[in-house]
């Protein structure tokens, strides 16, 4: 999934560990970046993707696909940093992510000139170009269990929460039942297929 968008092979260099974050948080990508003064940073190559330790046997314990949507999702934060780095061409001034300035606004018009606008936000560019894959690739590592649609439920976390509740009603392209998905998801996957194991093991 993650070799065949944006511009070639998969070249997002990332690092891995645990951050205490807010129980709602399964893990965030902090791109690296240097501070060169003036309120400016320089954007880095590599990312760093911090996991929530609760999710794993701890108190907000997590279906192993759910964990699995969390890791490929903030791999694409890591590519999409992965993409701008190279158009800054190695070094670019950036005015702190995730306002990335101009460079951003060039990457979604370039690479995405047919979709809504999504201001600075991953999460929305999100929304409209990966959450298919997203959901297409939970399938395939869960051995093609039910439908690619089924496992919607985790390729939407922390991505729905871009729109506002009572904004989204306005965008075709959003879930209009969360609960829906969950019993897709519960009905047609749960417990069966190569991720379905039992705790973080
Ligand atoms: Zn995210």
């Amino acid at each position: 999934m993650l070799s065949d968008f944006l511009e070639g092979p998969l070249q997002a260099e990332i690092g891995i560990s645990t951050l205490n974050l807010p129980d709602k948080t399964n893990a965030v990508a902090i791109p690296n970046t240097s501070n060169v003064g003036n309120g400016s940073e320089l954007l880095l190559f590599n990312t760093r993707i911090e996991i929530n330790p609760l999710l794993c046997g701890g108190s907000i314990d997590k279906d192993p696909l759910e964990i699995a949507g969390m890791l490929l999702h903030e791999l694409i934060h890591a590519r999409i940093y992965e993409s701008l780095y190279n158009r800054g061409h190695f070094a670019q001034i950036v005015s702190g992510p995730p306002a990335l300035n101009n460079i951003w606004d060039n990457f979604v018009q370039s690479n995405f000139p047919d979709i809504i606008p999504v201001g600075k936000d991953q999460h929305k560019l999100m929304a409209q170009v990966y959450v298919n894959d997203l959901a297409q690739a939970l399938h395939d590592l869960n051995g093609g269990v039910g439908d690619p649609s089924d496992y919607l439920i985790f390729a939407w976390q922390g991505i729905l929460g871009a729109y506002p509740e009572e904004t989204r009603h306005k965008y075709d392209f959003l879930p209009k039942n969360m609960d829906d998905l969950l019993s897709n998801f519960n009905n047609n996957v749960k417990g069966k297929g190569d991720l379905q194991f039992n705790g973080c093991n």
